[in-house]
């Protein structure tokens, strides 16, 4: 079997394909590329944020190592001599501590004055505490202390026996005696501590304050020696603690916060001491492995940054902790745990990480990707467009040429109904058949009736050819609307009552006169009357009501037929155009009636409305603007 494809398909094929291809390889080609520049650029941006990321490292290295350098160098020398003074609290250095055989003396530990009383002194105090302890004598005691008192050479041994004075005189019910000699002891014995670390001044004021919880001149020395920068014993710094909770002073909140940062740095420095030799092993190691480089380890939770300093060779070395808070740049922290959001310090530097502040190196790649983006968009938003509106123009180009086609057949078919209808009138009239002379003029009129018929079609046609090459031209002069429409109503007359159709006339009076031209005008009305006689479906009635409103001259023509669904009502203008529906099918026509009448009426600067709805007929409605001198 030949399959035969008509042309007409196999060119429209071939359009598609080109036109397809003329949009979908640049358009798929611009997308690649579009993608391969975002790619590159979002790589580039990459390499640009780890280039910088990689170049404020080495730069924060170089700055900490040269500002820790610094640091040593100034303070390590000074601070070696007093190691045990607490450092202001704007300084960096945290702590310095000395390193004997490997081990590190707490700073406390070298603030610790201890020396030993007389042997006079020692045994006069062992015998009231003798009489105090064992024998439940504290009066006996008190005079022992009082003796004691009196051969003391030394603040310590003096302030050894004030403290026992005091304690012996409470015990005995000597209150006042107690309350001077805890006094004494309060304001003398702030710096002379006892054995375990303790000043005696504080012992006293203990006692002072168990007998009266808000003594003035107690709570100032207490909170005095809270905030006294310097490096206390634990027991010290935990007696205090327990003395501060008992005032009720509001200054106490200040000292007490400070207590407890103390004892949270006394224990990370305590717990270092003891595990100095796994802490500071590797450190020691990395150290000597390049000498004359410090090396740091970061401690604790701030952390501290550690290292072991020789001040000179022959001196011990010591250990110097910095604050890491305090010499990091603004925004950026280091830290001893990894993770996903720090990068390690690098050499020199154990166990410590940095956390670049948020956002430190976002690049800008967001602003090409969005450009980019607007651009691709812009491109294939237009080509897309391009591509439908040649898409529908080439849709609408084959329609025309099937309606084209279509034409040819209908006006074949049209020509050929009325020319049968007068030639078989015409013969029947020959051979004298006719018989009465009312059946001769039925079949007269009939005949002229098919004749104007044709001539309309004719007259469209060549109407149309006109139209198309801009050759139309309309002969305008004063025209009255009302004769143009009766003319037309009387032209229809015939083939309407055959039909068995009513046409009702009706006019406002206003006898509009327009300027233009009347045959053309009387041809649009044949045309829109033709088609309510056509569309009228089993309706029989049509109106037609002529007159003026607003300044316009209106012709309505009215039918009860099939009417026009709503989205067809702009296209049925088109040339050609004809609605496809089971009512509509069956009925000849060429689609170029209203084509035509609506070129008349803009010809008169007027327009045709519509009103209608599928089953409830139509109103076409001519309207054109009246001259203002007529
Ligand atoms: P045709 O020769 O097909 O009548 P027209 O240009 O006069 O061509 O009309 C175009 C189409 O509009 C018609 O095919 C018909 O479907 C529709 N149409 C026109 N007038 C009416 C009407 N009064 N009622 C319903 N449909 C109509």
């Amino acid at each position: 079997m030949l399959l035969v494809i008509p042309a007409d398909s196999r060119r429209r094929k071939r359009r598609i394909f080109l036109l397809l291809s003329a949009i979908v390889i640049p358009s798929a080609v611009v997308i690649l590329l579009v993608f391969h520049v975002v790619r590159q650029e979002s790589e580039l941006s990459e390499r640009r944020t780890a280039e910088a990321q990689r170049e404020a490292l080495e730069q924060l290295r170089r700055e900490l190592s040269a500002r820790l350098q610094a640091i040593r160098l100034e303070e390590v020398n000074r601070l070696i001599g007093e190691a045990g003074s607490r450092l202001p609290p704007d300084s960096s250095i945290v702590f310095v501590a000395r390193m004997i055989q490997d081990h590190m003396v707490v700073p406390w530990e070298d603030n610790r004055i201890s020396q030993p009383p007389a042997a006079r002194f020692a045994q006069i105090q062992a015998e009231g505490e003798a009489l105090e302890f064992q024998r439940n004598n504290s009066a006996a005691a008190a005079t022992a202390y009082g003796r004691a008192l009196e051969i003391a050479h030394t603040p310590a041994e003096k302030c050894t026996a004030l403290m026992l004075l005091g304690r012996a005189f409470r015990s005995a019910g000597r209150t006042a005696d107690a309350e001077r000699a805890d006094r004494t002891t309060l304001h003398e014995c702030a710096t002379v501590a006892d054995d375990d670390g303790i000043p005696q001044a504080l012992y006293a004021a203990t006692r002072l304050l168990d007998i009266r919880s808000n003594d003035g001149e107690t709570e100032d020395y207490v909170i005095r020696q809270a905030n006294m920068g310097r490096w206390r014993a634990p027991n010290e710094t935990y007696m205090l603690q327990s003395v501060l909770r008992k005032i009720s002073n509001p200054a106490t909140t200040d000292a007490l916060n400070r207590l407890a940062a103390e004892i949270h740095d006394m224990e990370l420095i305590t717990a270092l001491a003891q595990s100095l030799h796994d802490q500071l092993g590797k450190l020691q190691r990395a150290t000597r492995s390049a000498p004359g480089d410090l090396s740091w380890m970061g401690y604790g939770d701030e952390p501290w940054l550690i290292t072991i300093v020789s001040p000179t060779s022959f001196a011990a070395p010591v250990v110097m902790a910095v604050s890491s808070r305090k010499v990091m740049p603004a925004g950026v922290t280091v830290q001893r745990a990894q993770s996903s959001r720090t990068v390690p310090l690098g050499d020199g530097f154990l166990d410590l990480h940095v956390e670049w502040p948020e956002g430190r190196f976002a690049t800008r790649p967001g602003m090409p990707v969005i450009l980019y983006g607007a651009v691709l968009f812009v491109v294939l938003g237009t080509v897309l467009v391009a591509a439908y509106l040649l898409l529908r123009d080439m849709h609408r180009e084959a329609d025309t040429v099937a309606m084209r086609a279509h034409f040819v057949a209908s006006v074949s078919h049209e020509l050929k109904t009325p020319l049968t209808s007068i030639r078989a009138h015409v013969e029947t009239l020959l051979m004298g058949r006719a018989g009465a002379p009312e059946t001769t003029t039925e079949y007269l009129r009939t005949i002229a009736s098919e004749s104007e018929r044709l001539t309309r079609l004719v007259e469209s046609v060549l109407d149309l050819s006109r139209i198309e090459q801009g050759s139309k031209t309309y002969r305008m002069q004063s025209t009255s609307l009302g004769e143009v429409v009766r003319a037309a109503a009387k032209t229809m007359e015939y083939p309407l009552s055959q039909l068995g159709f009513t046409l009702t006339l009706s006019s406002d009076n206003s006898e509009p006169t327009l300027f233009g031209d009347a045959d053309a005008l009387k041809q649009a009305i044949l045309n829109l009357l033709g088609n309510a006689m056509k569309y009228s479906g089993g309706a029989r009635h049509i109106e037609m009501r002529v007159g003026s409103a607003a300044r316009e001259a209106f012709v309505d023509v009215v039918d009860h037929g099939i009417g026009i669904a709503r989205e067809e009502q702009v296209r049925i203008f088109e040339k050609f155009h004809r609605v496809q529906s089971a009512e509509t099918a069956g009925i000849a026509g060429t689609g170029l009636g209203l084509a035509l009448a609506l070129h008349v009426v803009e010809a008169h600067h007027g327009r045709i409305d519509i009103v209608s709805a599928p089953g409830c007929g139509s109103t076409f409605s001519v309207r054109i603007p009246l001259p203002e001198f007529l």
